[in-house]
């Protein structure tokens, strides 16, 4: 059976698969440009993944508002770490400290920028979508593929398949499907398409240190985000949310650290918290304290950072793609 594929896009559907914020931010640009679109996940709801991390949107603010509908761009505000600031230069900026002496190197400015929860973030992104949690696609076909009577090859449908045995048509499907993207293995055949192990090491540390002195630190190193170099690393802290505006020991604030290293080399850790404390030293103040300051039963999470190289793969006549880090996967700390 050949069907033609939807050329009035006021019809044409389209399947996200990932509802990472790239599927969703990119299931409400096409909404808004008459589009069909269904979102389809593996997680069971939104509430399935608890991580957080903090994400600076700076010079994607002006996509987001072309992107969005109106009542998503109200809601933004509520996925700011800090909505309570007052965004001048100074808040508006990166501050990188010199490691060794405490002394500010520089200030990357970044005007208009907002550091966000990416979990607030997604909960806002998810508004008004037709999400499909609980699917997990393991399959890509187009079982109706024919020729027209002329002989040229006539465009079908794209079929999805999930794990749990269903399946779903559409006219185009976009693979938003994060870093280790299965819809990636699919287009480039498990050929090409494995990220690269980078041989730098990230870890992140979630704190509610419960004192405001401890905040304090974090806030005046920046009211947003600073960063170190370091000799052996490279460290960064900052706020994630607040809960109470007046009283700081209520806030959530958070610790990165990057160095060089691998998974393969990294020994049985029984506590993450615990691993970071035992192999940092050196870090200048308060980057070193805050990171000895983190309550044992903190969230903390190391990880390799990888990466992929795109290379060419068959979109199938335009009909199936990758967006975000499933085109993409990069390191973190993109300053
Ligand atoms: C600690 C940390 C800090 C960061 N800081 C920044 C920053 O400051 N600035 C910045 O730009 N980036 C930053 N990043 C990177 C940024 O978070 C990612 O680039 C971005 O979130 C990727 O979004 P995504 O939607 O493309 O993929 P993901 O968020 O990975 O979403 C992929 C989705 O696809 C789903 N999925 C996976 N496989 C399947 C399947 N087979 N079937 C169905 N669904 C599937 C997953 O459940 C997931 O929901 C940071 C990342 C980390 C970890």
């Amino acid at each position: 059976m050949a069907v033609d594929a939807q050329s009035d896009k006021s019809s044409a559907k389209v399947a996200i698969i990932g509802a990472g914020l790239t599927g969703l931010l990119v299931a409400h640009g096409l909404t808004k440009n008459g589009f069909k679109v269904s979102v389809f996940d593996s997680e069971t709801s939104i509430d399935t993944r608890l991580r957080d991390w903090t994400i600076l949107l700076h010079w994607a603010m002006p996509t987001f508002e072309k992107l969005l509908p109106e009542e998503v761009i109200k809601a933004l505000p509520g996925a700011i770490c800090n909505p309570h600031l007052t965004f001048n230069d100074e808040v508006e900026c990166l501050p990188c400290y010199n490691g060794i002496t405490g002394d500010i190197l520089f200030k990357s400015p970044l005007p208009g920028s907002r550091r966000v929860s990416r979990q607030r973030l997604r909960r806002v992104l998810a508004q008004g979508l037709d999400i499909k949690w609980g699917k997990t696609l393991s399959n890509i076909s187009f079982p109706f593929d024919d020729v027209d009577q002329s002989g040229n090859p006539a465009r079908s449908p794209v079929q999805l398949t999930f794990a749990d045995g269903q399946s779903e048509l559409a006219d185009y499907a976009l693979g938003t499907d994060g870093a280790s993207s299965k819809v990636r293995q699919l287009l480039l055949c498990d050929k090409d398409a494995e990220p690269q192990l980078s041989g730098f090491m990230f870890a992140t540390g979630i704190t509610e240190y419960r004192d405001a002195s401890k905040v304090e630190a974090v806030v005046k190193a920046h009211p947003v985000a600073a960063i170190t170099l370091g000799m052996e690393a490279v460290a960064g802290c900052g706020v994630l949310s607040v809960e109470d505006e007046q009283d700081m020991s209520t806030w959530t604030t958070f610790w990165t650290k990057i160095w060089r290293g691998s998974l393969a080399d990294l020994p049985k850790i029984d506590n993450t918290v615990e691993y970071i404390k035992q192999t940092t030293e050196g870090l200048c103040e308060p980057f070193q304290s805050i990171i000895n300051w983190t309550p044992p039963d903190s969230e903390c999470y190391i990880d390799e950072m990888k990466y992929w190289i795109p290379v060419p793969y068959d979109n199938y006549a335009g009909r199936v793609t990758l967006a975000g880090d499933a085109a993409h996967p990069m390191l973190i700390c993109r300053y």
